[in-house]
């Protein structure tokens, strides 16, 4: 694969992938350079397309690069802008406590699961200025660091739903395997 240093990404024509898209199953590679100016056109075109689509996070693979980086609300609760970026982040203090509630995902459009997962955690990422910073999260804050932190491993919402779940939502997800159309690179 392309290094970021050689990769020319025109970031206006990146757009929202859907599952199948194979990107989404990939382990992304550490932003080398979370200061580089490229990262943060991505960053940029990434909160647009989150708040265009009122989502609340996006991760750099839903746009088709594997790399660790994602964007959310920087208000999650009340989806007030403007968003916050996270790049190499990793999760520590991660509670016991578990917390089940209902998760959709911009590349799963019109699946709706219910998820358990921990109730609270830190994360350490850096900025778009190469600084590193530590915040913590409860409840939907937490929520969504983790559910973009999974795509950032290749893990969708479709590999921790329930068997109804998975029942309930069969078709919409066979639609979207046979809409699925590759990418042009
Ligand atoms: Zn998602």
């Amino acid at each position: 694969m392309a290094t970021m240093a050689t990769m020319s990404i025109q970031t206006a024509s990146l757009s929202i992938v859907h599952y199948p898209d194979p990107v989404l199953r990939q382990i992304a590679e550490p932003v080398a350079d979370p200061s580089a100016a490229q990262v943060r056109d991505v960053a940029q075109r990434m909160i647009e397309l989150m708040n265009e689509a009122n989502g609340a996070g996006l991760a750099a693979p839903q746009v088709g690069l594997s790399w660790r980086l994602f964007v959310t609300r920087a208000d999650i609760e009340s989806q007030t802008l403007p968003a916050q970026v996270f790049i190499n982040p990793v999760f520590s203090n991660v509670s016991r406590e578990m917390h089940r509630h209902e998760e959709g995902c911009l590349s799963l459009p019109d699946i709706h699961v219910e998820v358990q997962r921990p109730m609270s955690l830190s994360i350490t990422a850096f900025n778009l200025e190469g600084e590193s910073f530590s915040v913590n999260g409860t409840d939907l804050a937490a929520r969504v660091w983790q559910h973009e932190m999974d795509h950032l491993d290749g893990i969708l919402i479709l590999d921790r739903m329930s068997a109804m779940d998975r029942l309930a939502n069969r078709r919409m997800i066979k639609d979207l395997e046979t809409a699925y159309q590759p990418r042009r690179r």
